[in-house]
């Protein structure tokens, strides 16, 4: 039997019906841009992580560079980023005209901590940017403690929570990617951005349409990256099933661990009080490239992500330092497997990765 990485399909079919009605009554409507769809979806996404404002965007990378300028971030301005994260993260910051700064991650959550953040502080850092790596939530109470702005990069956490609060709603702000990978995911490319400060959600929403509060006089050089109708009408369908779908996630981790996983390879830690909503089931082993190939050639699929960390990346190298050093990051790279994961994964496909993974590392 294969096991695919992860199923994106089986989840949204029973959903078809119900996406093409709401399809269908955006057309017959005939507005596509910041509309009622739109509108209904910031509030409900608001309703859903629990914070005053949601404001929709074209994608989750848009997402991080229009939060962090909304947050007061200048050019020139440096700001904290873990280099174990998609290319994203570090490319918006860059993309607000800021600077990034590296810091390393904690071996067990794989997330950023009050310490490996604060081997990378300088008096020129006005914000830290804290992603919630593979749907675990980061710290971000701890960091907020640095007294600098944080900003929760949530692009792989919907549906996750940490101390009863959701992820999206843990920063001064957050973001959210709805690409069509992500636990919350539309048909294409869209994005959020979620605060509870009046001024940082009006300046975002000013900085995503052209800079302009009124549309017609425009005070900022902003963007154009809106959220659109069709894409909003999806997600509040997709939303109605969020909760649903972490669950099943949480379940496919359950089965892994009580079909003996960790005495095979090592598993993610998950913070005291986070219920996780695994995007990625990450491990980390010895020979992980090994072990992935071996598991591919009997049809399973397993893949290392982040295998060159952004810290390594060309377009990275002139915001490269030798302080402090990554070597957590460097180690993880080398060594994360993820293994299949999504809402449908099921006992039978879990228990043949797992024996699958227990042949190959056999004595
Ligand atoms: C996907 C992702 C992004 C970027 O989102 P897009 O919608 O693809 O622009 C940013 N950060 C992280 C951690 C991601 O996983």
């Amino acid at each position: 039997m294969a096991v695919a990485l992860f199923d994106t399909e089986t989840p949204l079919a029973p959903l078809r019906p119900a996406i093409m009605a709401r399809i269908a009554q955006v057309l017959d409507r005939g507005r596509f841009v910041l509309g009622p769809e739109v509108e209904a979806f910031e509030h409900e996404f608001a309703a859903y992580l629990g914070v005053r404002h949601v404001i929709g965007v074209a994608n989750g990378t848009d997402a991080i560079t229009i939060a962090l300028r909304a947050l007061g971030v200048k050019p020139d301005d440096e700001v904290v980023v873990p280099s174990f994260t998609f290319y994203a993260t570090a490319e918006a910051i860059a993309g607000a005209g800021a600077v990034p700064v590296f810091c390393d991650v904690d071996p067990g959550t794989r997330n950023v901590t009050r310490a490996t953040v604060s081997a990378a502080l300088t008096p020129r850092v006005k914000a830290i940017v804290a992603v919630d790596l593979f749907g675990c939530p980061a710290p971000v109470h701890e960091l907020r403690e640095l007294g600098l702005p944080v900003l929760e990069d949530a692009a792989q956490a919907a549906g996750a929570s940490l101390g009863g609060r959701r992820a999206g709603s843990l920063g001064d702000a957050a973001t959210m990617s709805f690409y069509p990978s992500k636990n919350l995911c539309c048909f294409g490319d869209g994005g959020a951005i979620a605060t509870d400060e009046d001024r940082v959600a009006e300046l975002a929403r000013a900085l995503r349409f052209h800079g302009s509060r009124d549309k017609r006089t425009f005070e900022y050089v902003g963007y154009n990256s809106r959220l659109d109708e069709l894409q909003a009408a999806i997600l509040r369908v997709a939303l109605e099933h969020l909760d649903t779908w972490s669950e099943g996630r949480r379940a496919a981790a359950r089965a892994y661990e009580q079909a003996g996983l960790a005495e095979l390879v090592k598993l993610p830690e998950v913070p005291d009080g986070a219920e996780p909503a695994w995007h990625l089931y990450v491990v980390s082993a010895p020979g992980a490239e090994e072990l992935a190939g071996a598991l591919r050639a009997r049809g399973i699929e397993a893949r290392g992500y982040y295998r060159r960390p952004l810290h390594e990346q060309p377009a990275m190298a002139r915001y490269a330092r030798s302080d402090p050093p990554l070597p957590v990051t460097e180690r993880l790279a080398a060594s994360n497997l993820a293994l299949p994961m999504s809402p449908v994964l099921g006992r039978a496909q879990v228990a043949e990765v797992t024996a699958a993974i227990a042949d190959l590392r056999a004595p």
